[in-house]
């Protein structure tokens, strides 16, 4: 029944009348009644608190009590009529103007006290123009907190407050309550009702305190609730998992050939989900591992047991030449083993591609390595027992509930080598497990990294380049994709080009940037790996995954124009073999932010204080990974400074879907969760 009057009170708009705003202001996603009631104050205006004029600020929106001590009147340029009064509170002198208003002039009393309400905007002195005013009459001003809006083009602060008072009076109704009424209880959070009334026209600070936290938890429990009560579900069907046999027959032999004996850290998070798999239940995990920590094997030795125990695998790229790199370096040694692997990208087509599809529908294809594209297309397993996503930074929640929601959701893991704190990751990837790779393989030498900032200390890293090459070693230079319009800001892969061929001309270098075809990204790729170029100039798409041992030097111009993650990602490409690296950071950045960054890479090699730090510095929806995790877009909660209580949230929601056995009890709520997710998938 009252799904129903919700829906009504979504729709009809009719119930506000004539003075209904919504044509007006839809291009600022207020649609409906709900919306504007959602439209919170931006600030408000709190009249028992009565400012000093010696205290004001610019642009302040303030109440103020002052003694009129001159009134003028004169004709502007424009021939409007000004009305100009000074006031002084003993603390300063101030002025207040009136246009169009020549009457004031007459009624305003000199040596009298008013109360004025309005934007200060300072000139010379501070000035407030049309505020609202009355007498002070000696009696202090009453209590009382009002709204202020942010207004948009062509409706008023009045308007805008008229319409919400009005919907508060007369259609509060029709709002039930999307909080289920235990968690309310528990937890002692105020009524929907209530805190609508009170975000807007709140009695006292402490219940407006409330208010934003009830909304904040609101917010939170509708994304959260919506991720969770998924993998809920998900955990349930596990008679739908595989119960695997833990053959390792393959494994086994797949290990004794490696050249180097795993670190504590791979064994363990490869052992924590063999043991899953054994247990049947079906995994979803993320598996987090600094630049270098040897993802890669991990992946493998877990699709290798699938092929052990009969199923087939897949590991997929966000690049192609990521997923080429992956292929190459794999399919010999796993083709002796007896398994068959093979590569699907955009760029293998006709023929070919059939020949590929029906193999896997088939089952004769053991693994297949490809990149994020696999999972659009329409591909079929006979078998498919785990997907492995490499490097999901561009796969967030929506993503995977795709997948969910397409059936091929079978066990899933995904690796990220863009470490997030803890307490955010697992909030963030809701729907997953976490599991870290705290440690590197022995005998990695730290990446010296300088931040070069005039042209005395480039000449001496050119220099230094140039030394190295002649030793045999290989060099990447990263340029910063630009605009046109960017130009003159920074350095164009051109410019970098004709600037390192006069420098390191007798070196052979190879460029290689997204706009290319797959076909001649590969060939540079394959170059530059095998020795036959010495030097590499990209553009970012060598920033995942790239892996060159020889090469030993990470050039990186315009550094300030990338994220902390960004150059800790791209400084990851070299420190790989046995030769000590080097990391040069170009920049003549003023910029204290942009510094800070710089000197954070100088002084740390740590991915997850990087990640910290990076968090420190970024505004949270600038977060790397955020964007795709459903947590960008709130509007009541700073993913960053509210941490704790999305961890809070999170909690909440696995306590009551537990007692509630997954279903979610509240009508309004499933409603909202839907309509989050639906808008989310198609935007
Ligand atoms: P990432 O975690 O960044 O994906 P990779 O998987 O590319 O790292 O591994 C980086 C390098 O370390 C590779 O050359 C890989 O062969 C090597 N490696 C991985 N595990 C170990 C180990 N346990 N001991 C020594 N080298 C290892
Ligand atoms: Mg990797």
């Amino acid at each position: 029944m009252y799904e129903k009057i919700y829906e009504e009170a979504y729709f009809k708009n009719e119930l506000l009348g004539p003075k209904n705003i919504f044509s007006k202001m839809e291009k600022n996603g207020i649609n409906n009644i709900f919306d504007l009631l959602y439209y919170f104050p931006k600030g408000y205006d709190n009249r028992g608190n009565i400012k000093k004029i010696g205290e004001l600020k610019d642009d302040e929106y303030v109440v103020l009590k002052g003694i009129l001590t001159n009134v003028s009147s004169s004709p502007t340029r424009t021939g409007r009529q000004i009305v100009k009064g000074t006031i002084s509170d003993g603390t300063g002198i101030m002025d207040i103007i009136w246009f169009q208003r020549p009457y004031l002039k007459k009624t305003l009393k000199l040596g009298e006290e008013y109360i004025f309400i309005g934007t200060v905007k300072k000139n010379y002195i501070f000035q407030i123009i049309n505020p609202e005013f009355r007498l002070s009459n000696g009696k202090n001003v009453k209590m009382e907190i009002l709204p202020i809006y942010s207004v948009v083009k062509e409706v008023s602060q009045n308007l805008i407050k008229k319409n919400i008072k009005e919907i508060l009076n007369k259609n509060l109704d029709l709002i039930e309550e999307n909080i289920p009424l235990s968690i309310l209880q528990k937890y002692n959070l105020l009524g929907r009702k209530i805190a609508l009334k009170n975000i807007h026209y709140p009695l006292n600070p402490q219940i407006l305190e409330n208010c934003k936290k009830r909304f904040a938890i609101e917010e939170l429990l509708i994304l959260e609730m919506g991720i969770l009560q998924k993998k809920y579900e998900v955990d349930l069907k596990n008679n739908n998992a595989y119960i695997l046999e833990g053959k390792k027959k393959i494994v086994s032999e797949y290990i004794k050939k490696l050249k180097f004996s795993l670190t504590k850290a791979q064994k363990k998070v490869i052992t924590e989900i063999y043991n899953s798999l054994n247990n049947g239940k079906q995994i979803n995990y993320l598996i987090q591992g600094d630049v270098g920590s040897g993802k890669t094997i991990v992946a493998i030795l877990l699709l290798i047991y699938m092929v052990d125990n009969g199923y087939q695998g897949t590991l997929m790229a966000p690049t192609e030449i990521l997923a080429t790199q992956h292929y190459l370096s794999i399919y010999k040694e796993l083709e002796s083993l007896g398994i068959k692997v093979e590569l699907l990208t955009g760029a293998i087509k006709g023929k070919k591609r059939d020949i590929l599809l029906k193999e896997l529908e088939e089952g004769k294809i053991d693994i297949i390595i490809g990149t994020h594209a696999i999972i659009e297309d329409n591909i079929k397993f006979k078998k498919l027992g785990l997907i492995v996503i490499d490097e999901q930074h561009r796969f967030g929640v929506i993503q995977r509930k795709k997948l969910r929601d397409k059936g091929m959701l079978s066990n899933l893991i995904v690796m990220s080598a863009t470490p997030i704190p803890r307490s955010l990751a697992l909030t963030i990837y809701g729907d997953l497990d976490v599991l870290i790779i705290d440690e590197l393989p022995p005998g990695r030498k730290p990446i010296k990294t300088k931040w070069i900032s005039n042209n005395i200390d480039k000449e001496k890293m050119y220099e230094f380049i140039r030394k190295k090459l002649k030793e045999g070693r290989q060099v990447y230079f990263v340029a910063s994709l630009i605009e046109e319009s960017e130009k003159l800001l920074a350095k164009s892969l051109e410019e970098v080009y004709l600037e390192v061929e006069k420098e390191l001309g007798e070196f052979k270098i190879g460029t290689i940037h997204g706009r290319m075809k797959s076909k001649e990204k590969e060939e540079v790729m394959n170059e530059f790996s095998c020795g036959e170029l010495q030097i590499l100039i990209s553009t970012l798409v060598i920033e995942v995954g790239v892996n060159v041992p020889n090469a030993s030097i990470m050039t990186i111009f315009n550094g300030e124009r990338f994220g902390l993650s960004t150059l800790h990602q791209l400084r990851g490409r070299v420190g790989r073999g046995e030769y000590k690296s080097y990391c040069f950071l170009l920049s003549d950045t003023k910029n204290e932010v942009s510094i800070s960054r710089l000197e954070i890479l100088e002084n740390t090699e740590d991915g997850f204080k990087i990640a910290e730090e990076d968090l420190k510095l970024r505004k949270s929806g600038e977060v790397f990974g955020i964007k795709q995790s459903g947590l960008s877009d709130l509007k009541f909660v700073d993913i960053v400074k509210d941490i704790k209580l999305i961890k809070f949230v999170k909690d909440i929601c696995i306590e009551y879907l537990k007692e509630n056995n997954g279903e979610i009890k509240n009508k309004v709520l499933e409603i909202d969760i839907n309509e989050k997710f639906n808008k989310s998938l198609t935007s």
